[in-house]
C-alpha cells in the first residue's frame, strides 16, 4: 500500500476541533512535525503549558483519527508546549535540539504522564549517561543490557538517544513496533531483550530535529506506552551530554540508578562529573563509572597500549566517592560487532570482553537489588490501631 501522505493527514486531523477555540487543530496551527515511515505516523500537538493535562482527550482523539485512516499501522501524537497559543505556528526548527534556552516548557504533571509513576510490571530502570557523545555509551548500554540478561534477568532496552538512536543497529534489529490494541506498541526483541527505539519508527540517517518539550513527551511515551510486559529492569540509554532533555528526563523518570560512561582522555573527566552531578541532584544515586576504550588491544601483535591515561576513571571515581564499575578496552571486535549487530557479549560469549562486560553487568545487578532492597525497608509501614 502507499504511504500515506502528509496531507491526507492533515485532512484528517482538519476534523478535531480544540474544544476551547472550536476551531480545528489544522487551522489552529497546532499540528507540527509530521513524520510517517511504512505505515508509522508520528507527530506533534502544539498546546499552552497551562492546558497540557487537559489536552489528554484531543492527542487521543487527533491519534485515533490517523490511525483509523487506510495504511496507518501506529499514530503517535505528542503534546507539546513552547509558544503561546493564538500566536503564529513557528516555522519548523532549523537549528540543533534542546539546549539551554529550550527549557522544557511542560510542567510536572502535565502531558500524559506523571511525575515518577513506575511503568506496571518494570521493576527497576537504570540510566546509562555519558557527559558528551561518542564515548561508547550506546556500546556499554547494550552489552550491559545483555550481560544482565546473561544472568538469567527480564531486561528491556530504550533508545533515549533519540538525537542519535544506534539500538536498532546494534542490536541487529530491522523491523517495525506493531500496536495489537491500538493504544500500546510492541517492542521488538533480539537476543532475549525487548527493545524499543525511535530509531525504528524513522530512518537512522534521517536528522532529528527536537525541541526540549517533544523530547520529553516522545520519550516518555517511548516508555509508558510500549507493552513491555514483566521486565526485572529497563535499560535506558540516554542522550548525551547533561543539558535540559537530560535533567528533565532524570527527573521525570524513576529512575533506581544511573551508570556513567566515560573515556580517560577526558583526562579531570569534567564531563563525567557533570553527569554524575545531575543525577545527584535529582537523588538519583549513581551506581558508578565505567572507563570504556581504556586501552588499546592490537588485533595484530595483541600488544597492550595504553593510549590515553588509562586509569583516569578509577582515580576520578575515588575522588567522586562513586564506584569505579570496570574498564573495557578500545578493541576493533567491539566496534565490528556492536555496529554490526551482533554485540560481542552475545556474540564472542567466552571471550574477554564479554567476561568484563558480564562482571560490568553482575556489580550493576547486585547495586539494583540493593537500591531496591533498602527502598522498600524505607517504605513506610501501615500501623494499624
Ligand atoms: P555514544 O553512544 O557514546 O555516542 P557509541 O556507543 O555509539 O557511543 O560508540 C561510538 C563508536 O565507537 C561506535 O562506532 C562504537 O562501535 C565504537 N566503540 C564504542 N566502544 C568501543 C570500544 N570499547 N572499542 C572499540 N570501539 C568502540
Amino acid at each position: 500500500m502507499a504511504e500515506i501522505t502528509e496531507q491526507q493527514i492533515l485532512d484528517a486531523l482538519g476534523n478535531v476541533k480544540d474544544p476551547d477555540s472550536g476551531e480545528d487543530i489544522v487551522s489552529g496551527g497546532m499540528v507540527t512535525g509530521i513524520q510517517t515511515k511504512d505505515g508509522h505516523v508520528a507527530f506533534a500537538i502544539e498546546v499552552d503549558p497551562e492546558r497540557g493535562a487537559a489536552m489528554e482527550p484531543l492527542r487521543k482523539e487527533a491519534e485515533k483519527t490517523v490511525h483509523a485512516l487506510p495504511g496507518v499501522l501506529t499514530a503517535t501524537v505528542v503534546l507539546t508546549a513552547e509558544r503561546q497559543p493564538g500566536s503564529a505556528a513557528p516555522p519548523p526548527p532549523q537549528s540543533a535540539p534542546a539546549g539551554p534556552g529550550h527549557g522544557p516548557a511542560q510542567g510536572p504533571g502535565q502531558g500524559p504522564a506523571q511525575a515518577g509513576q513506575m511503568i506496571p510490571g518494570v521493576k527497576s530502570i537504570i540510566a546509562v549517561a555519558s557527559g558528551k557523545g561518542g564515548v561508547g555509551k550506546s556500546t556499554t548500554a547494550v552489552n550491559l543490557a545483555l550481560g544482565i540478561a546473561a544472568a538469567g534477568h527480564k531486561v528491556g532496552l530504550m533508545d533515549a538517544d533519540i538525537y542519535g538512536p544506534s539500538m536498532p543497529r546494534m542490536m541487529g534489529i530491522t523491523g517495525q513496533p506493531v500496536s495489537d490494541d491500538g493504544k500500546t506498541l510492541q517492542p521488538l526483541e533480539n537476543y532475549g531483550v525487548k527493545v524499543m527505539s525511535i530509531g525504528f519508527l524513522v530512518e537512522e540517517d534521517t536528522p532529528m530535529i527536537w525541541r526540549g518539550p517533544m523530547v520529553q513527551s516522545a520519550l516518555e511515551q517511548m516508555m509508558r506506552d510500549v507493552n513491555w510486559g514483566d521486565l526485572d529492569v529497563l535499560v535506558v540509554d540516554m542522550p548525551p551530554g547533561t543539558g535540559d532533555a537530560q535533567l528533565t528526563m532524570a527527573q521525570r523518570v524513576p529512575l533506581t540508578g544511573a551508570v556513567i560512561v566515560s573515556t580517560p582522555q577526558d583526562i579531570a573527566l569534567l564531563d563525567a562529573r557533570k553527569g554524575l552531578n545531575m543525577f545527584r541532584k535529582v537523588d538519583v544515586p549513581v551506581f558508578g563509572i565505567v572507563e570504556n576504550m581504556s586501552y588499546f588491544n592490537c588485533p595484530h601483535c595483541g600488544e597492550r597500549s595504553e593510549i590515553f591515561a588509562h586509569g583516569g576513571a578509577r582515580a576520578e571515581a575515588e575522588r567522586l566517592g562513586c564506584d569505579f564499575l570496570g574498564e573495557v578496552p578500545l578493541d576493533i571486535e567491539i566496534r565490528t560487532t556492536s555496529d554490526g549487530g551482533h554485540p560481542i557479549t552475545v556474540s564472542q560469549p567466552d571471550g574477554a570482553h564479554a567476561k568484563s562486560y558480564r562482571a560490568i553487568a553482575e556489580t550493576v545487578w547486585t547495586k539494583i537489588d540493593q537500591t531496591l532492597a533498602a527502598r522498600e525497608a524505607e517504605a513506610p509501614r501501615i500501623v494499624i490501631q
